[in-house]
C-alpha cells in the first residue's frame, strides 16, 4: 500500500494497473504489456502520447520563462496569444477568457463570474443555475454541486441550496422516454418541464443553464434532434444564459471543433474548456464569457476596485504554450476533419456490436461513443455486472475502455487514432463483451 489517496476510486480496493510509458495511442504497463488507450486517458489526450513537437515546445517554454503570474497587471506573451486564439475560435460573442488549471475550477470561476456580474449590476437575486440529471461538471465544492452523479454528490454536503442549483431532465431518449413516446414528443415533454421549473422558481431568479453538449461521464448521451434549439428558445424567452461545458467535447472530439457545432447550439454566453485544450500535456482550463457579460465588470472597476478572483497558475506560461501548440497541431494536421471521418467509421463499427443481444444501445458522435449493456432488449434491465466484467476482459486483452453509468462502456480514443486502430478497438471491445458473456 502506498500513501496515495486515489481519486474516484473504491478506497478499500487494491492498486491494479501501473503504467510506465505511452506512445501514440498506446500505453504500456510496468511489465511492458501494450494497451490501446481507448479513453484518451480521461477523455483528454487528443494528440496521444509522446508528441515530440509538443514536448519540445514545453521544454522551450520552461527554459525561457518557467513561471509568471497574471495578477495585478503582470502578463506574458503566451497567455495573450492563447486568449486571443480562443476568443477568435469560439462561438461566444466578443469572447473574453479566464484561465485556470482544471475543468472543475473553471466551472467554479463561471459561478463566481455570474455572481460578480449580478452583484455589480445590482441584480443579486438572479443567481440560480439549472443543471441536469446525470450531469458531470467537476468535483470542487461549487462545481460538485452542479454534478448530478450520485457518487460525486452524495456524502459531501454539497451547498446546493446556497448556490441555487436546480435540476431538470436529462435528454436520454433510450432511458427517459415513456412507452410509445416519439423523440419529438419526448423533447417537447422534457423542455416543457424545463419551462415549468423556470416559471415555478421565477425566471428573474435564474442566471444560467449549464449543459455538456454531449454528456461524457454519465454514459455519453447524445440528445435527440431538436432538443437544444427547443431549450435555447425557452432560455431566450426568459433571458437565461446558455453555458456550454465543453471540457470533454471541445476541440474535435465530436467531429466538429466544438460540441456546440455538432449539437446546433448557436451562441452560448459561456463555455468551459480543459482536457484536450492542451491534450493533457500540461494542466490548463479556460472559462470563456461573452463581452456583454464582461463589459459591466470593467465599467464597475472604478468603484469596486480589483476583481478578486484568481489562481496562482491562472495563465501559467508553460500551460499556455502547450495549449497554443496543441491547437496549432490540431489545425495544421487537419485533426478536426480527421476526427469527423474516423469518428464516422468508429460509430459505424460500434453499431455492429448491436448483433450481440445484450447490447441495448450504441450511441455517440465523432470520436466519443458508448455501448449500453442490458439483460435483454425488451426489459432494458441494466447489465452492470456484465459491463464491469467486459471492462476487465478488455483490459486483459490490451484495451482500455471505461465503465460508466453502471452498465455502459465508454470509448473516447485520442484524435490521432487511425482506422486500423479503430478496428483493433472495436474488435477487442466486441470480444471482451463476448468473453464476459461466456464466463457468466
Ligand atoms: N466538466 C466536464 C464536462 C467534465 O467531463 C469534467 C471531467 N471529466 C469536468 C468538468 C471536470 O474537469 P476536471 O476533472 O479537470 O476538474
Amino acid at each position: 500500500m502506498s500513501a496515495v489517496i486515489y481519486p474516484t476510486t473504491n478506497l478499500a480496493a487494491t492498486e491494479q494497473l501501473s503504467f510506465a510509458r505511452g506512445e501514440g495511442v498506446y500505453v504500456y504497463d510496468q511489465q511492458g504489456k501494450q494497451y490501446l488507450e481507448g479513453m484518451a486517458g480521461l477523455w483528454c489526450t487528443g494528440l496521444g502520447y509522446g508528441n515530440q513537437e509538443l514536448i519540445e515546445t514545453i521544454e522551450q517554454q520552461l527554459q525561457t520563462l518557467s513561471f509568471s503570474h497574471t495578477f495585478g497587471g503582470k502578463t506574458h506573451q503566451p497567455v495573450i496569444d492563447l486568449a486571443d486564439k480562443l476568443a477568435a475560435m469560439v462561438p461566444v460573442k466578443d469572447a473574453m477568457v479566464f484561465f485556470g488549471n482544471s475543468g472543475s475550477d473553471a466551472n467554479d470561476t463561471h459561478i463566481k463570474l455570474l455572481r460578480y456580474h449580478a452583484d455589480i449590476t445590482g441584480n443579486t437575486g438572479r443567481y440560480k443555475i439549472i443543471t441536469r440529471e446525470r450531469a458531470y461538471h467537476g468535483v470542487t465544492v461549487a462545481a460538485g454541486a452542479l454534478t448530478s452523479l450520485p457518487a460525486n454528490l452524495a456524502h459531501f454536503q454539497a451547498p446546493i441550496e446556497a448556490l441555487g442549483i436546480l435540476r431538470t431532465d436529462h435528454p436520454h431518449y433510450y432511458r427517459g422516454a415513456l412507452p410509445g413516446e416519439s423523440e419529438a414528443d419526448f423533447v417537447a415533454r422534457i423542455t416543457g418541464n424545463l419551462e415549468q421549473l423556470i416559471l415555478a422558481e421565477g425566471p428573474e431568479t435564474i442566471a444560467a443553464f449549464i449543459a455538456e453538449p454531449i454528456t461524457g461521464a454519465s454514459g455519453v448521451i447524445v440528445p435527440p434532434a431538436g432538443y437544444y434549439p427547443a431549450v435555447q428558445a425557452i432560455l431566450d424567452k426568459y433571458g437565461i444564459l446558455f453555458w456550454a461545458d465543453e471540457v470533454i467535447t471541445g476541440f474535435g472530439r465530436t467531429g466538429d471543433v466544438f460540441g456546440c457545432d455538432s449539437m446546433q447550439i448557436k451562441q452560448p454566453a459561456m463555455m468551459t474548456f480543459a482536457k484536450q485544450l492542451s491534450s493533457a500535456y500540461y494542466p490548463i482550463s479556460a472559462a470563456v464569457i461573452s463581452g456583454e457579460l464582461y463589459e459591466p465588470m470593467v465599467a464597475a472597476s472604478a468603484e469596486v476596485g480589483i476583481f478578486g478572483h484568481g489562481y496562482t497558475y491562472s495563465g501559467h506560461p508553460v500551460a499556455c504554450a502547450a495549449a497554443l501548440k496543441t491547437l496549432e497541431i490540431y489545425e495544421r494536421d487537419g485533426l478536426y476533419s480527421h476526427a469527423a471521418e474516423v469518428g464516422d467509421y468508429l460509430e459505424a463499427r460500434l453499431q455492429e456490436l448491436t448483433a450481440i443481444e445484450q447490447v441495448g444501445e450504441v450511441r455517440g458522435r465523432g470520436l466519443i461513443g458508448a455501448v449500453e449493456l442490458v439483460e435483454d432488449r425488451a426489459s432494458k434491465t441494466p447489465a452492470s455486472d456484465l459491463a464491469k466484467r467486459a471492462t476487465q476482459a478488455a483490459q486483459d486483452n490490451g484495451l482500455i475502455v471505461r465503465n460508466v453509468a453502471g452498465n455502459a462502456l465508454a470509448v473516447c480514443p485520442p484524435l490521432v487514432i487511425t482506422r486500423a486502430q479503430v478496428d483493433e478497438l472495436v474488435d477487442k471491445l466486441g470480444n471482451a463483451i463476448e468473453q464476459a458473456l461466456a464466463a457468466r
